[in-house]
């Protein structure tokens, strides 16, 4: 909503309406991506940005002149200036210090984050109510030089086969960088130390399936070409980027939830800010039954115990 050469803008989004200014200030100046441009793209795609970000504190990648700007930091305490209906969650950081992040408890909270030039939003896999114990299992798939898009496709085959033998449900996204991610929603029972070595403990088994393709090797030297399993990722203040949030890259790709039976046929450059929105509106959100069932860990903590004793 606005005029031509205005010098500001207000979107419409879940009953709000947020100001952004300069919205012919452009984000993704390659992509020509403006502010204007991606505030509405959250606003078009509000049920599917929001399902990735509900109730989860977020750290901002901010790029304030754009990502032609140069200028980039990543917020993580929620900035001054935030509009009164936004929220905030406290998290505990690995030093045991407190803090208070943006958190998104609606659509219009990630329209707001374009006001504050956010090109990326990186959620904590907890919600507010209880962010000591993640709801979510991320399992970072990291193609390593010699290695691409294609292998970490196969890698995310097997582990997508072993979460089934336990019972569990991932869905998988592209990174909108190199690799893939796999989310599985858990019940938030555990602590962020147990999560950990429920991933370890997964990642291990596939390496013992495929040694061919899979590494968890913390030193770089020893992964070969391979598909790294980041298992650290999984930890308090680590973040993995919000599905369907762009990247600070030139393209403006995206990070792109995608149906197993579709993942073969596709590649990370299918996806950008420009694509996505009418990818959604054909195909739907494939993230769309993720919130339908929570998983167990002890299944995957028996398998830790078995992976433990035998080192
Ligand atoms: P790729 O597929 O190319 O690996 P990626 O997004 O998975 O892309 P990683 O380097 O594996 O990139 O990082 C995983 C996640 O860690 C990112 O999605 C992001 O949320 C977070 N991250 C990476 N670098 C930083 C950083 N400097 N500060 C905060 N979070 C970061
Ligand atoms: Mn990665
Ligand atoms: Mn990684």
């Amino acid at each position: 909503l606005r005029s031509m050469g205005s010098a500001e803008a207000h979107v419409e989004v879940s009953g709000r309406s947020v100001r952004i200014s300069s919205p012919d200030k452009l984000l993704f100046p390659e992509a020509g991506v403006s502010k204007l441009d991606l505030a509405t793209y959250y606003a078009d795609l509000a049920d599917a940005v929001f399902r990735g970000l509900a109730d989860r504190p977020v750290a901002l990648n901010r790029f304030p002149d754009g990502l032609g700007g140069g200028k980039s930091f990543y917020t993580k305490a929620a900035p001054k200036g935030m509009p009164d209906w936004a929220q905030t969650a406290r998290v505990t950081f690995p030093s045991g210090r407190t803090g208070d992040e943006v958190c998104i408890t609606e659509p219009a909270t990630a329209v707001w984050t374009v006001q504050m030039g956010a090109l990326e939003l990186h959620p904590w896999p907890v919600r507010r109510a209880d962010t000591d114990h993640p709801d979510e299992l991320r399992i970072d798939l990291d193609p390593q030089p010699g290695t691409d898009f294609a292998e970490a496709v196969a890698v995310a085959g097997e582990a997508h086969a072993l979460f089934e033998e336990l019972g569990m449900r991932p869905f998988v996204k592209t990174s909108g960088g190199r690799g893939l991610h796999l989310l599985v929603r858990i019940e938030p029972r555990w602590t962020f130390v147990e999560a950990r070595r429920a991933v370890i403990a997964f990642a291990r088994e596939l390496e013992r399936r495929r040694p061919d393709r899979v590494t968890t090797s913390w030193w770089k030297e020893e992964r070969g070409e391979r598909i790294f399993i980041d298992f650290n990722q999984m930890a308090r203040d680590r973040m993995t980027v919000a599905a369907y949030s762009p990247r600070a890259r030139p393209e403006a790709t995206v990070s792109m939830p995608v149906l197993w039976a579709d993942l073969g046929d596709v590649e990370p450059g299918d996806f950008t800010v420009k694509t996505v929105p009418a990818l959604v509106a054909a195909k739907g959100d494939a993230d769309a039954e993720i919130d339908d069932v929570a998983h167990s860990l002890e299944r995957l903590l028996e398998m830790a115990d078995r992976d433990e004793k035998d080192r």
